[in-house]
């Protein structure tokens, strides 16, 4: 997979690309990721990009000669290419979008500042992606987060595949609680069930606490999610003991 994003600012790639799993991505060639700078294409000496809005208001907005010319050079340097608009008017991004853009060869991120991008550089664009409802002040920290959740699912990037398998929301539920050395820890101990070595009933006790998780932080996932008649006796039994505890505590007050 090739990333390459359009910026003005393509120094603060250097936070990505500077260290853990995607450093090592690149040098094992699973990923490359590549930041050209807008000004570049520029037709001034001063490397203008940006004017003010007809119509008025305040704020600067990016031209959009510089910013389809870039898209143009980023084209032709390499196969066909998906390219996409981060902005916050944009469809909200999750593990499902990264799923679907990891299956590309080639993405090309553009990257906005000011008030964004004179409206006629969306005819040269694939699709526009938000990474929340809050605005940033550019583009580039939304296009690292794409860039960051859609290398882990390209093969090589992560140690083994399953780590991407078994994240949250992968499977349509939050991911289970997760244990480490010390077994005891101030008092609080890793549950009996995961040092018994039996991976029947460790798969099961995981499946089960990732529902519990879901429904209690999430569980608007749920409403998507197939669910196996063992899921479903697991949450009635939840649900019975979690009425039979409030009714103890309604007859008590
Ligand atoms: N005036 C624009 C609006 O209200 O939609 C916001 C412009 S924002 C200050 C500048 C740039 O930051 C945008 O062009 C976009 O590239 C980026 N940006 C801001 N918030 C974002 C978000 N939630 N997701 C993706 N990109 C974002």
């Amino acid at each position: 997979m090739n990333f390459t994003v359009l910026t003005i600012f393509p120094e603060m790639f250097s936070l990505l690309l500077g260290g853990g799993i995607i450093k090592r991505a690149i040098e094992r060639r699973s990923i490359s990721v590549e930041p050209i700078d807008i000004r570049d294409f520029a037709k001034d000496r001063h490397r203008t990009v940006d004017d003010r809005p007809y119509g008025g208001g305040c704020g600067m907005v990016m031209k959009p000669e510089p910013v389809t010319k870039a898209i143009q050079h980023a084209k032709e340097q390499g196969p066909e290419a998906y390219t996409i608009l981060l902005t916050p008017q944009g469809r909200v991004f999750n593990q499902g979008v990264a799923q679907g853009l990891a299956g590309h060869t080639r993405l090309i991120l553009v990257c906005g500042r000011y008030e964004g991008i004179d409206e006629r550089v969306r005819e040269h664009i694939d699709d526009e992606l938000s990474i929340g409802d809050y605005v940033l002040t550019g583009g580039e920290l939304a296009a690292m987060v794409v860039i960051d959740a859609v290398s882990r699912l390209i093969p090589g990037t992560l140690g083994s595949e399953d780590s991407a398998r078994e994240d949250s929301f992968s499977a349509g539920l939050l991911e289970y609680p997760q244990y480490t050395r010390p077994r005891s820890f101030k008092g609080s101990d890793v549950p009996e069930v995961l040092l018994s070595g039996d991976h029947g009933t460790i798969k099961r006790w995981r499946r089960q606490a990732s529902l519990f998780r879901t429904v209690l932080e999430r569980p608007d996932l749920l409403m998507e999610q197939p669910l196996t008649t063992d899921d479903i006796e697991f949450m009635k039994k939840l649900r019975q003991d979690i009425k039979s505890i409030i009714g103890k505590h309604s007859t008590a007050s």
